[in-house]
C-alpha cells in the first residue's frame, strides 16, 4: 500500500516527538502526586505550573485564569452548564449557533431538558454567525452567549471580537469553543472580549485527553468535578501531569513558529482550493473563502456520495473526513452542511481536508490526483 497521507488534522493531530520526550519522565520516575509536599510531588506540581505559565503566556492571560480539563468536550460542558447553573436566578436563556460542536449543542439540549431556553442562531451561507443576529437574540433573561471561534467542519472563523463586544455591551458572559483555533491562529485575551475559552491538546500535536478552560478573572465559575482541592477546588481529581506537561510543550512549539506555519498552511490550502475548483467539474468550496482556518478546505462534489469517495481516497492512502470525526459511519448529511444551505445535489458529496504545518505540497498533489480520478469514477 502507498504511504499514508494524513489530511484529517481537524479530527486529531499526530503528537510531536518533542512533546513525547517532554512527557516521558512523568510517565516514569516523576510519578508524584502534585498535592503532596515531598520532592517527587513537588516536581509534578512545578511541571504542571510551568505548563500553566506557558499556556497563559500564549494567550496573554494570567495563569490563574487557566484551568486544566480532560479536553475540549469537558471544557465546553463546564463553561455552559457551569455558567447556566451559576446564573439560574438571573435568567434561563442561552444564545448559541446551530453549527457548534456537539459538546456545545448537546450541553445546551441537556439544559433545555432542565427548563432552560436556547436560541440556536443560523449562520449565513458561508457559515458566519452575524453579530447583529446575536444582538437581536438577546433577552433580559439571557445569561450566556456561546459561539465557536472556528467551525471544525467548514473552517469558517467567526467574528468573535464583534460578538464579544455585543455581549459586553449587554453584560452577558461570552464563551467561545476555540478548540479548532487555539494554537492555530494567534489569540490574545488582552484584546479579545471573551470570558471563557475552550481548547484541546490533541488538536495541536499534544496528547489526547487533556485540554483547558480559560476563565477570565472575576468570572465566578462553579466547581465542575466535586472532590479534592485541585484546580482551586473547581475541578477535582489527581491531575494528568504527563498530559498537562505534553500540552504545555505542544502549546510552546505551536506558538514558536506560528506565523511561518500559518503562511505555509494558507499557501497549501489556497493551492488545493484553486486546483480542485478549476480541475474538478461541479465542485464547490464550503465555508468562507478567506475567513477560514489556515489548514481547512471543505469541498462538495455534485452527484457524488461522500462516504464512497472517502473509501476510494483511503485506497490511495489518503485520510480525510466527511465532516466531523464524530459523524463518520453515518451516511447522513452533516448538520453543518445542512445549516449552510449547501444545494442538495452537492451536500452528500462533502469531504473535509485539514492540513498541518508538516503537510507537504507533494502530499497535496497526490490527494488532488486521487480526488480527480475518484470523483470522475463515482460520477460514471
Ligand atoms: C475536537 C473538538 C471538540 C472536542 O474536543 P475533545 O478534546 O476531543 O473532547 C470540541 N469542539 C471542537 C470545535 C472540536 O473541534
Amino acid at each position: 500500500m502507498n504511504q499514508q497521507i494524513y489530511l484529517d488534522n481537524a479530527a486529531t493531530t499526530r503528537m510531536a516527538d518533542a512533546v513525547r520526550v517532554e512527557m516521558e519522565p512523568y510517565l516514569g520516575e516523576n510519578f508524584g502526586n502534585a498535592s503532596t509536599s515531598y520532592g517527587v510531588g513537588q516536581v509534578s506540581k512545578e511541571a504542571m505550573e510551568k505548563s500553566r505559565d506557558i499556556i497563559a503566556g500564549t494567550l496573554q492571560a494570567n495563569k490563574e485564569e487557566i484551568f486544566f480539563t480532560s479536553g475540549g468536550s469537558e471544557s465546553d460542558n463546564w463553561a455552559i452548564k457551569g455558567i447556566a447553573g451559576a446564573l439560574k436566578n438571573v435568567g434561563h436563556h442561552i444564545i448559541t449557533s446551530s453549527i457548534e460542536h456537539h459538546a456545545v449543542l448537546n450541553s445546551c439540549e441537556y439544559l433545555e431538558r432542565l427548563g432552560y431556553e436556547v436560541t440556536y442562531l443560523k449562520p449565513d451561507a458561508y457559515g458566519i454567525v452575524s453579530p447583529e443576529a446575536v444582538q437581536a437574540a438577546i433577552r433580559p433573561d439571557t445569561t450566556l452567549i456561546s459561539i465557536m471561534f472556528a467551525n471544525n467542519e467548514v473552517g469558517t472563523i467567526e467574528p468573535i471580537a464583534q460578538i464579544g463586544r455585543v455581549a459586553r455591551e449587554h453584560h452577558i458572559l461570552f464563551h467561545t469553543d476555540a478548540v479548532q483555533a487555539y494554537a492555530q491562529v494567534p489569540l490574545s485575551m488582552a484584546t479579545l472580549p471573551v470570558d471563557l475559552l475552550s481548547a484541546s491538546s490533541h488538536k495541536f500535536h499534544g496528547p489526547k485527553g487533556v485540554g483547558f478552560l480559560y476563565v477570565r478573572d472575576g468570572v465566578n465559575m462553579p466547581s465542575f468535578i466535586h472532590g479534592g482541592g485541585q484546580e482551586k477546588g473547581k475541578r477535582a481529581g489527581t491531575e494528568n501531569i504527563a498530559g498537562i506537561v505534553g500540552m504545555g510543550k505542544a502549546a510552546e512549539l505551536a506558538h514558536e513558529n506560528m506565523r511561518r506555519r500559518i503562511r505555509w498552511e494558507i499557501q497549501l490550502r489556497n493551492y488545493l482550493i484553486e486546483r480542485v475548483l478549476h480541475e474538478i467539474p461541479d465542485s464547490r468550496l464550503n465555508g468562507h473563502r478567506s475567513m477560514r482556518l489556515p489548514g481547512n478546505a471543505n469541498f462538495s462534489f455534485k452527484g457524488v456520495e461522500g462516504g464512497a469517495l472517502l473509501i476510494l481516497l483511503e485506497e490511495d492512502g489518503i485520510c480525510a473526513s466527511g465532516g466531523s470525526a464524530c459523524n463518520t459511519g453515518e451516511s447522513r448529511i452533516s448538520y453543518v452542511i445542512e445549516e449552510l444551505g449547501v444545494p442538495m445535489e452537492y451536500a452528500p458529496g462533502t469531504i473535509r481536508f485539514s492540513m498541518c504545518g508538516d503537510t507537504t505540497k507533494a502530499e497535496v498533489d497526490v490527494a488532488i490526483a486521487s480526488l480527480k480520478k475518484n470523483v470522475a469514477k463515482l460520477k460514471l
